[in-house]
């Protein structure tokens, strides 16, 4: 069973120890800072990010300090290539800032922001708020050209601090080639007048606009942009220009005054572009940088996921199939250095976790002290929405999985009638609460997603409109006085789960059938299949009439 005791590990030490070191900055505001390249659609796994800045925002209100969160959009950056099915040219775009590419959908300003608005619409759903910052409008702000001059100022400081960092495990020769490179060489490339490109080539073989010279005096840029050949010399204040990637991160924690930012272990590497980066705020801007917070990744089904691969499940994907609180759980109660993988055919199984996990904050689960005490600690960071003092019964997902798929059979408004009965039976109750009415909505709708997208074949419940021939000729005899004593077991009167479940080993025995025989049959003539849900259960489900007509149909 490992992979049951990996589930209920808890790990959530981390949350603590990383407001520990965000409080030894002692700021008057904290600032916990993510961001992202709206290369394409943006996968779930970002949201990993900005969870942990919410949690720790959220630990620091709590202790009455003043906290906000900020998501930083990179539209600024040029495009190196798109994700496979876009139906731009990626020769005509190469190079083009994000931000200066058209919407293929038509819905928004640019490319970039397209993307961005697909994550940024599902932030309330998952209980967060930061503050929005485009890159591309950040660089127009006389703020950001303030600190771009910093930089250019220092730039033998920064070609320093780059071989340093960058040439750490060169060999030799590629070492004097490196710093033979940087000679000339300035932190920030131009947006060409003349073509709007940042660089020329595509992945592989990139090619910036990178500044060729810059007079502190004059404050006069020298440019040469590769791909149409325009070469000039402008004031810095006439031009577009961009810091390279292992400056513009940096920079933008001085102009923020970041305290924290967490990056994933592309960026966290030791002596990569986040160490660059507080190497850059120390000795560029005299600042100790933002407390950094590395994070694993996440992959879905056991696979990393790549935008530029077009292997995407965004936070979109996330909400048709399961909560976004059950997300949010995942992420917390997992240790940082670990990858979590997000097994989408296990998301059932999860959100029944999930639920009981719920039911122990409000101490209505059999339950240790110590289990308590973390659910009163980890639930509440969990919601998205502040917590309710009552408990509010959920439907059970695996019930949801079922009865969703008999809607077309049904109707609705029986599907949620036996919803409601389920959940008094379970919980005890008279009735229902508005919100456990929404909640049935919502589930209902999950759970059919979840099983068309994700469900296996004994996921899948379908009752076709009559009992094939072909099933009702397979029918011995004995099956029949079988189903003729189902018929009558059925219209006796009404019956709880239990003894419709009761009733079917009864039949079967009181005309000498075999039992698993008898199931067979049952589920052949409901669902086509040779097993199905829980008998007793699913004949409640369907209704017992309904049932004893299909079975007589067949007789
Ligand atoms: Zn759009
Ligand atoms: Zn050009």
């Amino acid at each position: 069973m490992p992979e049951s005791v990996q589930e209920e590990e808890f790990s959530i030490h981390w949350i603590e120890d990383v407001l520990q070191r965000v409080l030894e900055r002692d700021v008057d505001e904290y600032l916990l800072s993510a961001g992202k390249s709206p290369s394409g659609s943006i996968h779930v796994g970002i949201l990993r990010e900005l969870i942990i800045s919410d949690v720790i925002k959220r630990r620091l209100l709590d202790l009455g300090k003043k906290a906000r969160t900020m998501f930083v959009i990179d539209d600024y950056d040029p495009v190196r290539s798109f994700p496979p099915g876009t139906s731009l040219s990626l020769d005509e775009w190469v190079g083009i800032p994000y931000s200066d590419v058209p919407d293929e959908f038509g819905c928004c300003e640019s490319y970039g922001a397209h993307y961005a608005n697909e994550l940024i619409e599902t932030f309330p759903e998952f209980g967060i708020d930061p503050e929005i910052v485009w890159t591309s409008k950040l660089y127009r702000t006389d703020a950001m050209i303030e600190e771009v001059r910093t930089c250019l100022r220092e730039t033998e400081t920064i070609r320093e601090i780059m071989i340093e960092y960058v040439a750490r495990d060169f060999s030799p020769e590629q070492r004097a080639q490196y710093v033979d490179s940087m000679k000339n060489w300035y932190p920030a490339s131009v947006v060409c007048p003349e073509c709007g490109r940042l660089q020329a080539g595509a992945k592989g073989s990139i090619m910036p606009n990178r500044i060729t010279a810059y007079d502190p005096d004059t404050d006069a840029v020298s440019f040469k942009c590769h791909y149409c050949g325009l070469e000039d010399t402008r004031p810095l204040s006439q031009l577009r220009v961009k810091l390279t990637w292992r400056i513009d991160w940096p920079t933008k924690w001085h102009l923020f005054r970041v305290t924290c930012e967490p990056a994933g272990k592309d960026h966290s590497v030791k002596g990569g572009s986040y160490d660059t980066g507080l190497e850059v705020s120390r000795r560029v801007f005299g600042w100790e940088g933002p407390v950094k917070v590395p994070y694993e990744w996440v992959q879905i089904g056991g696979r990393d996921m790549t935008t530029s691969e077009g292997i995407v499940f965004t936070p979109r994907s996330w909400l048709r199939i399961a909560p976004a609180s059950l997300y949010r759980f995942l992420m917390l109660k997992t240790d940082l250095q670990r990858t979590i993988n997000i097994q989408p055919d296990r998301i059932p199984d999860l959100v029944d976790q999930y639920d009981r996990f719920e039911r122990t904050y409000y101490a209505l689960e059999d339950a240790d002290s110590d289990r308590e005490r973390l659910a009163r600690l980890l639930y509440p960071l969990c919601e998205a929405q502040p917590v309710r003092e009552e408990y509010v019964p959920k439907l059970s997902f695996k019930f949801a999985v079922v009865i969703s798929q008999l809607e077309e059979l049904l109707g609705h408004d029986v599907v949620v009638q036996r919803c409601v009965e389920a959940m008094k039976r379970q919980f005890g109750v008279e009735s229902l609460h508005d919100e456990s009415m929404s909640n049935i909505e919502q589930r209902l709708k999950m759970a059919l997603n979840w099983v068309r997208e994700y469900g296996t074949e004994r996921d899948r419940v379908e009752v076709p409109p009559e009992v094939p021939a072909a099933t009702r000729q397979t029918l011995t005899d004995k099956d029949k006085e079988f189903l003729s004593a189902m018929v009558e077991a059925l219209r006796r009167g009404s019956a709880s789960d239990e003894d419709i479940q009761a009733a079917v080993f009864e039949a079967a025995r009181s005309v000498g059938l075999k039992e698993k025989r008898a199931f067979v049959v049952m589920y052949r003539l409901l669902i086509s299949r040779k097993s199905g849900p829980r008998l007793g259960p699913f004949i409640n489900l369907l209704g017992r009439e309904w049932v004893a007509d299909r079975i007589a149909s067949v007789l």
